[in-house]
């Protein structure tokens, strides 16, 4: 079972992957008043922000994890948004706010996400501007690539990724993510890793390879395409809001939670719990109706009909 896992090595932020043995430790969700004191008190926010954080029917507690969750293996132990405006995190300003994607290697139209649509959800969901730099090729001599052992397919070091992006930042990035369809390795002992980055350096890189089913032999359904989509624009919005500096989640089903593996990173709900839209909302400062508006437009575009209606149902509470 790969296990995923975010983890801080001299200064990265890093998301691994691997094959090993899993520590079980028992988690208990946070109680409710756990997580009311993990929002904070709402009194001095804006009235529209106060009815969107409000937690209710919409934001469903964090379930107690089963074997093989994230949250089994992972001794976490959240971070509230009092805690998240005490410490340190990249801001977007006046002359830093641009989030670049840039797609290293071929997104073949049959097996890749549109990038078109990454880098609109991108857009809606952070509020910033996102713009697509010009595909680059692999560099297999700079990316240090290797067959996999157990797929036989090409995978390439993402720490070399993550130097070679360093010099690519725009002087008006925020952040600079790398995205490929290639599969990833971080290091030559271990199996595979779904993303890598430096929160310093600004920079990310993401492969979407694992998120076709038949990435690992299997038929792909009718709309693979669709879980193909949907599953890069929520690695991409969860990884980036690691660049925004927040933590996984522990207090509610969020986008923020860990996940160890596909199914459980299927689960995530697509939305921001209260406690990381504040969080989010804190650092960029965007209105949380457009964001909202943006991202129900979205949905309704690509037929996310559930994320459509939960969207509507938080723009109705904002008026
Ligand atoms: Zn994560
Ligand atoms: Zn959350």
């Amino acid at each position: 079972m790969p296990i995923r896992s975010l983890i801080k090595l001299g200064g990265l932020l890093v998301a691994l992957s691997w094959f090993g043995p899993q520590f079980v430790f028992a988690f208990e969700p946070p109680t409710a008043l756990e997580r009311v004191n993990a929002l904070g008190s709402l009194e001095t926010a804006p009235a529209v922000l106060q009815r969107l954080l409000t937690p209710d029917a919409d934001f469903a507690p964090l379930r107690t994890p089963g074997y093989g969750d994230w949250l089994a293996s992972h001794p976490e132990r959240g971070q509230t948004f009092g805690g998240y405006c005490t410490v340190g995190f990249n801001r977007p300003n006046s002359s830093r706010n641009v989030i670049y994607l840039l797609p290293l290697g071929e997104f073949p139209p049959d097996t890749s996400p549109p990038l078109e649509d990454l880098r609109a959800y991108a857009e809606a969901y952070f509020q910033l501007s996102v713009k697509i730099l010009t595909a680059v090729p692999i560099d297999e001599k700079k990316f240090t690539p290797r067959i996999n052992d157990y797929t036989q397919k090409r995978q390439l070091l993402s720490m070399g990724i993550l130097a070679y992006l360093k010099t690519q930042l725009p002087s008006d990035a925020y952040c600079l993510l790398g995205v490929t369809m290639d599969d990833l390795y971080p290091a030559p002992a271990w199996n595979y890793v779904f993303g890598q980055a430096s929160l310093s350096g600004r920079v990310g890189i993401y492969s979407f390879a694992r998120y076709d089913p038949a990435f690992f032999g299997k038929e792909r359904p009718d709309d693979y395409r669709q879980i193909i989509l949907q599953r890069s624009c929520k690695v991409l919005a969860h990884e980036t809001t690691h660049m925004f500096g927040l933590p996984h989640c522990i207090y509610f089903e969020c986008l923020a939670n860990g996940s160890n593996n596909l199914d459980e990173a299927d689960i995530c709900p697509h939305h921001l719990c209260p406690v990381c839209l504040r969080k989010l909302h804190f650092n960029v400062q965007f209105n949380p109706v457009t964001r909202y508006e943006e991202l129900a437009k979205f949905y309704r575009t690509h037929n996310w009909d559930d994320e459509a209606l939960w969207t509507d149902r938080q723009l109705a509470k904002a008026k």
